[in-house]
């Protein structure tokens, strides 16, 4: 029989746990500092803007966490979810390597974030929560924490990134159809947002905005907490349900990856398929692991691993990680999910430990690579993880000149169904490359002066 194309978990061997790398960091990670004293912040000081429970698990030292079965029930919707061989662009490239991937556009929002939203607002309601707030750029966000609020009945406000409001109204459509409440960021309904626009009435907008913004609410309306998408421990935490299914997906054909490949926007796809696997790497084993970003954010390839603010009032606790400036808005790309000025303080950790692999694409390259997967695999891949495909066939090519049958594993982090207008901009030619001009990354990096250093 020849290989197989789908290689199905049952329901009954998904992952009961999750993986905390924090136990196996070869460096010991460096404590969020109070943004007012600078001295590292205790528990306390970030409950009024995450629950309790919450907080726990973003500072444990536990190898293993328990997956509550609430929050089971829920992940067992879409999960455990398929792992591919993706055999027709082999094909294609004529390659000798073998490429599998994690199909993580198949649950209802579209994308791994909802291995997250999910335990996030489960947690939330555990702690007697009844209302979130949160940003989001692309929509890809929102759109998975109001699916899992509707799931646990909280209310949800979205803060999102304007020029995605503007470009993208269908997730906007998604949210209120799972029932939250979404408005176009910076906004005139917070302090955070009317400083911006007095400033800046045309601004597009960005994460760093919408972040302030979020937690402005949370923290003055009542039984209300902030949620984040990415760049958390706990988010890293939560995604590595992905790594841990593919692990056990791969050894049911014999396999295990040489090179693993993710794209990194906050670093929680690429974290959730890779930490598994880096468990191994940092044990003895020989593999790559690259994580891939636009040239036009380039937070892993050009910026220093310092302590910045995770939002643009500068609010936040100040934490260890590659970071462009908190005020850095990068271009308006497509790939509105990858353009966060900072990145998780794990993978930055973990590159500057090198065992992570940065590297940064410009988009012609992303779409060229999308348009063939589409081609070839069929399903049409979100901007963000036009990245991580464009990698993939840049080391099947190179596992061809080396005639080496190299085993790559790729996590296809979500479907691009509502991120068609960035196809059309590729496809009638209106797409070009912006390189990020070098006095611009200097210039945001000022910011970054006069902050403690990790
Ligand atoms: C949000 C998103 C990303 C980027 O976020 P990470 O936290 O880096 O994973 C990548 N791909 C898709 C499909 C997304 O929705």
């Amino acid at each position: 029989m020849s290989d197989p194309t789908k290689i199905f978990l049952n329901e009954q061997d998904m992952p009961t746990q999750w993986y905390n790398i924090a136990a196996d960091m070869p460096t010991p990670m460096k404590p969020p500092l109070h943004p007012g004293t600078g001295q590292p912040i205790g528990p306390e000081d970030l409950a009024p803007v995450f629950p309790m429970n919450l907080i726990e698990q973003e500072v444990s030292q536990e190898r293993w966490i328990d997956i509550p079965d609430e929050v089971m029930e829920k992940l067992l919707l879409w999960r455990p979810s398929p792992l591919y061989r993706a055999k027709a662009l082999e094909k294609a490239l004529d390659t000798p390597a073998k490429i599998f991937y994690k199909n993580e556009g198949v649950s209802p929002a579209g994308s791994h974030k909802p291995n997250t939203a999910i335990p996030q607002a489960y947690y939330n309601k555990e702690f007697g929560i009844k209302r979130l707030t949160t940003e989001t750029g692309a929509g890809q966000w929102g759109s998975a924490l109001a699916f899992a609020c509707q799931l646990f009945g909280l209310e949800l406000k979205v803060y999102m990134v304007r020029i995605s409001f503007d470009q993208k109204p269908f997730r906007k459509l998604m949210m209120q159809t799972w029932g939250a409440d979404c408005i176009p960021s910076p906004s005139p309904t917070t302090q955070a947002g009317r400083a911006i626009l007095e400033k800046m009435p045309d601004t597009p907008g960005s994460l760093g905005i919408a972040i302030s913004e979020a937690i402005e609410d949370a923290v003055t309306s009542e039984n209300t907490r902030y949620s984040l998408g990415s760049v958390l421990n706990h988010v890293m935490l939560h995604q590595t349900i992905i790594g841990q299914e593919a692990k056990k997906q791969m050894a049911m054909v014999n396999a295990y990856p040489d090179v693993i490949i993710g794209c990194a926007g906050g670093g929680s796809n690429f974290a959730g398929l890779s930490f598994p696997f880096i468990c191994d790497k940092i044990h003895g084993k020989d593999m790559r692991v690259i994580a891939v970003e636009p040239a036009a954010c380039p937070t892993l390839t050009k910026a220093p691993f310092a302590y910045d603010f995770g939002d643009t009032a500068m609010t936040t606790p100040l934490l260890p990680m590659h970071s462009l400036g908190h005020n850095f808005v990068p271009p308006p790309l497509h790939a509105g999910g990858l353009r966060y000025h900072g990145m998780s303080p794990l993978v930055s950790q973990l590159v500057m430990d090198d065992l992570i692999e940065p590297l940064a694409l410009h988009q012609l390259e992303c779409y060229k690579a999308a348009v063939l997967w589409a081609r070839t695999e069929g399903f049409i891949s979100a901007p963000e993880t036009s990245h991580a495909l464009a990698a993939t066939v840049r080391e099947a090519q190179r596992a061809k000149e080396e005639g080496k049958e190299r085993v790559i594993l790729m996590n296809w982090s979500g479907h691009g169904l509502m991120d068609l207008l960035g196809y059309d901009a590729y496809l009638s030619g209106k797409l070009s490359d912006y390189s990020l001009p070098q006095e611009a990354i200097e210039q945001a990096l000022h910011d970054l002066d006069g902050l403690p250093k990790p």
